[in-house]
């Protein structure tokens, strides 16, 4: 079925955020598009993308926002924040700094958002096995102590990626319906 014609029930907003490189945009790519580029460039301009889904029978619009090249602390604007019910925090998984980053982004993400927001924490990259360098129980125990969900993903080889998504936006309908 199209796109077109479609009675939509309810516009979830989510929001990427996450150090340089970690692998927003193919996360994004991959769950909007089905789609992975190796050398992907920095976004310009498209600040978000949709995808109508189904969730208990109800017509689903997620609109995904990419930080294009603003993840520098503090260079996202409240802009951005504003209206988000959902939040994938990204880090990879192969860069412990990624990882160490994620408070402050939590940080700056609790100050800006609702504070109902649905958060989940995000291993990327989890392809590179061999080059691990964050200890999946280090990122579990952070996201239990934050009350945050968490998952590894990879948007290279499609792993965990639709899960990820969907049990965010899943766990939104259930908040607000
Ligand atoms: P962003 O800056 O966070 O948006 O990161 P990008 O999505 O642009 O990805 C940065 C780099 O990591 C690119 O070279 C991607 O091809 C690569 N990348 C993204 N996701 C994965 C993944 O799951 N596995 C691997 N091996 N590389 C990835
Ligand atoms: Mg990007």
């Amino acid at each position: 079925y199209g796109d077109y014609n479609q009675k939509i029930d309810y516009v979830f907003k989510v929001v990427l955020i996450g150090d340089s490189a970690v692998g927003k945009s193919q996360l994004l790519a991959r769950f909007a598009r089905n789609e992975f580029s190796v050398d992907s460039k920095a976004t310009i301009g498209v600040e978000f993308q949709t995808k109508t889904l189904a969730i208990d029978h109800k017509t689903v619009k997620a609109q995904i926002w990419d930080t294009a090249g603003q993840e520098r602390y503090r260079a996202v604007t409240s802009a951005y924040y504003r209206g988000a019910v959902g939040a994938m925090l990204v880090y990879d998984m192969t860069k412990r700094q990624s990882f160490d980053h994620m408070a402050r982004w939590l940080e700056e993400l609790r100050g800006h958002a609702d504070k109902n927001i649905v958060i989940m924490l995000i291993g990327n990259k989890c392809d590179l096995g061999s080059l691990r360098a964050v200890p999946t129980e280090d990122a579990q125990e952070f996201a239990q102590r934050e009350n945050l969900f968490f998952m590894e993903t990879s948007a290279l080889e499609s792993t965990n990626v639709e899960t990820a998504f969907l049990t965010v936006l899943t766990e939104i309908y259930r908040i607000i319906s």
